[in-house]
Formats: C-alpha cells, structure tokens, sequence
C-alpha cells in the first residue's frame, strides 16, 4: 500500500478511504474494551499549573449535543472528560444539550472538565454570555472559561483580567484563558508574558508546530505554566490537496495499522507539552477512531514525520497559517482575510458548509459587500504561504455568500 507498490493505485485509494476531514476515516485499529467488556480509558496529561489531569482527547462542541446524548455518554465511558463548547455553538444547541446531559446523569458533572468560550467584546456581554452559558448547561460554573479566538494579546487588558479574578472569586469559573486561530504564536508570547493565563486553545498541527517561532512561544507557554490545547489538528486547508506524498503517506500509516487523519493527531500528542487535543467529533465513527488513536501507543517515527513535514511544505499554497497581522495590514480597508480562510476551510476541507456560510455571515453585511472590491496584491506579495488571497476571497463569497 505504499508508493512503490503499484497495485495501490491512486483510484483505488481515493474510493476506499477518501480524504481524511476532521476526524478520522476508518474503523478503529485497536480494541476499545477490555477483555471484561469495559470501556478502555484514554490516558490523561497535566494541564498547565492549574493541577487538573485532563484527557488528551477533547470532545468538540460545535455540535447539537440535544440530540446527540449518546455521543456524550460514550465521550465519558471512553474518558473523554474535557469537553469544549462556546456560548455561539450550533445557536445554543451545544451547551443546552450539555445541560440536558448534565440533568440525566448530574453525578456526571464532577467527572467533566467543562469549557465554554464567548466571543463578547465587552465585560458586560462577557458576563451576559457566561451567566447564559451556566443556565444553559445546568451547572452552577465552569472550569474554564476563554475568550474566543483572539487575534492580539491587547485583548487580555487589565478590565479582562478584572472579570476573570471577579468570576473566579465568584465561583462561576475556576480557570481563565483564550482560544487563537490568529497571529497564535504571538499571542502565546504575550500570554506567557503576562502571567496570569491558565489556559490557551490555539490552531496547532503538523504544519505550524515545527516552526521556531511556535516552538519558542509552545516553550514559553509551558515555563509559565499555561495549559495547552491544540484544535485543528488534522491541518486542513483553504484548497483541497491531492499531492502523491499525501497518497503516500497515507498508504504507509494504513500498512502501520493507522490511518493518516490518526496520524496527525499522534504527531500532536507527541509533543508533550501539549496536554489535550480539541477535535470536532460529531458522531459515534469518528469518536471511536479518534479514542483508538489516543490508546494507540503506535509512536510515528522520524522518518513519518519527516514525510508529514515533506508534505506540508508541498501543499503550502493550500494553506493559511493565520498569521493575519501580516494580510490585515496590506489592505486598504478592513478585512477579515483570516477568518474568510478559516470559513472556506470549513466548507473545502471539513465539507462542513452549514459551519462556513454561518461564520461567514456573521462578517458585517458592509465588510462582505466590499471584500471582493479590495486589493490584495500587496497582501498576497507578503503571505508567507503564497496563498491567491484574491482568488479564495471570491471563491468564499461564490460558495458562502447568502443573499
Ligand atoms: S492569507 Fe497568508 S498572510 Fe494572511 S493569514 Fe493566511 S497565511 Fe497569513
């Protein structure tokens, strides 16, 4: 099944396995139970110097858990006890079947690190969203509590950390941070500076860990104590890839008894300075393969992540690294290149196309009008990715734009 076995032909691949998205694709590889019919455990990681063990798996929440109690259930059975959702998820649909969950089975809700997010960019919409949230979720508080996808550490201003020593004392939030798919390592930086950050979610994966840059800003995380989850793991792009390594590759993790989405969660928890991954699992399939990869003691090799490397510098072009202080600024007007990528991931990468037009949509009808008006060029010259920034940002209004 690898690239020099012929009859692994680029065809059959594609029709067997598809393209890995936001999970993983194939049967598990390992058994999930124990001789005596019990539910494996996947194993846990110190979070930061917050004294927490938390699962190195973490169930996403952008998922409408109200009917999706099942995957809940067995998100726990398997220890899968960190659970990510944000007040925005799936209009509220998360966090309520959360609470739903937590009304059944409230012995439940000790055995869960629970995390909700809010994309407020006020004190008195933070509070709002966070008293919402709690009600929402029939709990009294939350482990930890983030802002949402900050794109610069100025957000993390002396008010903010008012709130949060406020909501701590209040007992509504034990633990406070921030999640970043932008401008990340700069952000981990200045988190690590401050020194009064729990916690960070930040795009991490196989393409942005090995830079100098995150690695000294992963370093510097970790000096401070500050608890690391990595989301976006499996790397997806703006484009879709159909590179021969990719094929390549994955035909050798397949002959190792994984597969390649597998792998990329491995090559992240590799890393032990990252305590838990993030992923979106919305179903039973995924979660099994995801939970069998955590139990996996199956380690890549150097030469497996020396392919992963070789690959992503391959698919470059396909692929925004968020690194938006560098686009943002070449352009006339705001525009949010950033978050236009992410979307146009959502919709090519993960096929997620409900997720992309609802983030798009919530781009000011002003900003969206004029998006496909501006100049890139400027921008696209020093995109470190050499993305056609021009030519995605049409493409993203063609495919997500809603009259
Ligand atoms: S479009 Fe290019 S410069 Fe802008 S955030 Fe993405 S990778 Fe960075």
């Amino acid at each position: 099944m690898t690239g020099s076995n012929p009859s692994w032909s680029r065809r059959k691949f594609l029709k067997t396995a598809g393209v890995a998205g936001v999970g993983s694709i194939l049967a598990p590889t390992q058994p999930l139970f124990a001789a005596s019919g019990e539910p494996k455990t996947i194993p846990t990681r110190p979070f930061g110097k917050t004294g927490e063990q938390v699962s190195m798996l973490s169930l996403g929440g952008i998922i409408n858990f109200l009917s999706n109690q099942l995957l809940l259930k067995q998100a726990v059975n398997w220890g899968v006890t960190y659970w990510d959702t944000a007040h925005s998820y799936s209009g509220g649909r998360s966090e309520k079947g959360i609470g739903k969950y937590f009304a059944r089975y409230p012995q439940d809700r000790k055995k869960i690190f629970l995390v909700t997010k809010s994309g407020a960019w006020s004190i008195k919409s933070m509070s709002r969203d966070l008293a919402e949230s709690l009600e929402r979720m029939q709990t009294d508080y939350a482990d930890l509590f983030f802002v949402h996808g900050i794109r610069n550490i100025s957000a993390m201003d002396d008010d903010t950390r008012a709130w949060a020593d406020k909501a701590k004392a209040a007992g509504k939030i034990r633990f406070f941070g921030f999640s970043t798919h932008s401008n990340m390592a700069e952000c981990l930086l200045g988190a690590a500076d401050l020194g009064w950050i729990d916690a960070i979610m930040m795009t991490y994966n196989y393409r942005l860990m090995h830079s100098d840059e995150m690695r000294r800003a992963v370093d510097a995380c970790v000096r401070a104590g500050i608890g690391l989850t990595a989301m976006k793991t499996q790397g997806g792009g703006q484009v879709r890839t159909d590179s021969e390594t990719e094929l390549r590759l994955a035909g050798r993790f397949l002959q190792k008894g994984f597969t390649d989405a597998q792998a990329k969660l491995k090559a992240v928890w590799q890393n032990p300075q990252i305590a838990s991954i993030c992923s979106q699992m919305p179903n039973m399939t995924i979660l099994m393969s995801n939970v069998a990869a955590a139990l996996d003691k199956t380690q890549l090799s150097t030469r497996d992540r020396s392919m992963l490397q070789q690959f992503a510098r391959e698919t470059r072009t396909a692929y925004c690294t968020g690194c938006t202080a560098i686009c943002e600024s070449c352009v006339e007007r705001e525009a949010p290149i950033g978050d236009v990528m992410r979307y146009l991931m959502y919709c090519n990468s993960y096929d997620d196309y409900k997720l992309a037009a609802d983030g798009f949509r919530k781009i000011p009808q002003k900003i969206r009008a004029r998006l496909t008006r501006l100049d890139y060029s400027r921008a696209e010259r020093n995109c470190p990715q050499g993305l056609p920034i021009a030519r995605l940002i049409q493409e993203a209004k063609n495919k997500l734009e809603i009259s």
